[in-house]
């Protein structure tokens, strides 16, 4: 079993009627950045820099921020790494004393790229880091937390404001698409009034089960509350990839619903072709997918669209497998 799917590693994520799957790596380390070279990830979907921020007291400088894209530019030999700004707050507590310690509400307060449009100097520094590194590799800009086209402007202004101070002092830097994580329902909702101002897209299902159910995604005693196997959640899913597609905008998943083997033909029949998930259920996932018809699954949708509740998903999920 293991064997079985080691040998995996040097197979392409391709669906039984020939369609391409490209499976990208969430990255929270060093370590999972080879990793997922070595699975023959096609890139880096989402690198979570909190790591460098989390467990210290004092804050990682520019240079310390530099080395650490840098390398996992370099390490991924040319294939796209998707930097995502800080994302503190709420769930992700940091010891730097960046985070507020008395917010009434953390998953509604001031986090990811509201701390970060807060905290210019802060940001500045992440964003000439996140240039630099770009002079040695494909990089994509990636923001947390946004609700609509506000933030994503003020983001651009900071990025063209950073890159021409870059370039002012001789700092060699490429082109950084910049893209928002789609994690926020009205985000979602909002998206044809911006999506022409974005790059790419990424859903956090993560969260935005978390704020589209308003279920805490780390309270114990909601069980069975929190899941991506709701109608709603299938819808602004469905809607999200459609309005991509149309748009000609890149669209992955990078939530947790991605790296689960089980839901991958429901996310084939909603029309994704690209996946980001933590190297360490990558294989599965790839095996998952390669059993997979995209064309039968596609023909399936209607059916998915009409489930009206959660064991109705479910039936359908369990049919898709059978
Ligand atoms: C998400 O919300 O789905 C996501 C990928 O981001 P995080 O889990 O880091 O909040
Ligand atoms: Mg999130």
């Amino acid at each position: 079993e293991k064997r079985q799917l080691a040998r995996l590693r040097r197979e392409p994520t391709c669906t039984l009627d020939g369609v391409d799957i490209r499976l990208f790596a969430n990255a929270e380390s060093r370590e999972d950045v080879a990793e997922a070279h070595s699975l023959g990830a096609a890139g880096i979907g989402l690198y979570r820099t909190e790591f460098l921020f989390l467990q210290r007291h004092e804050l990682p400088d520019e240079d310390e921020q530099f080395r650490a894209y840098r390398d996992a530019v370099m390490g991924m030999s040319g294939q796209p790494v998707t930097i995502r700004t800080l994302d503190v707050g709420a769930d992700k507590t940091d010891r730097t004393g960046l985070t507020l310690r008395d917010e009434p509400n953390p998953a509604l307060g001031l986090r990811g790229v509201r701390l970060s449009l807060a905290r210019r100097a802060l940001f500045e520094t992440q964003l000439r880091a996140v240039l630099r590194a770009s002079a040695y590799g494909r990089v994509r800009l990636l923001v947390p937390m946004v609700t609509g086209a506000e933030e994503v402007r003020e983001v651009r202004r900071e990025l063209a404001r950073v890159a021409a101070a870059l370039r002012a002092e001789g700092q060699p830097i490429g082109e950084v698409p910049l893209g928002v994580m789609i994690e926020v329902p009205a985000a979602a909702l909002a998206l044809p009034s911006f999506i022409r101002e974005v790059d790419f897209l990424s859903v956090g299902t993560n969260d935005l089960v978390q704020y589209l159910l308003a279920v805490d995604r780390n309270h114990e005693g909601l069980g069975r509350l929190y899941t991506p196997l709701h109608p709603a959640v299938i819808r602004v899913l469905r809607d999200t990839f459609m309005l991509a597609q149309r748009h000609a905008r890149p669209i992955a998943v990078c939530g947790e619903m991605a790296a689960a083997p089980e839901y991958a033909p429901l996310l084939l029949a909603l029309g994704l072709t690209d996946f980001s998930l933590h190297p360490g259920t990558m294989l599965e996932v790839r095996r998952r997918i390669r059993d997979c018809d995209f064309a039968a699954l596609q023909a399936r949708r209607p059916a998915l669209l009409r489930a009206r509740d959660r064991d109705s998903i479910e039936r359908w999920l369990s049919e898709a497998a059978g």
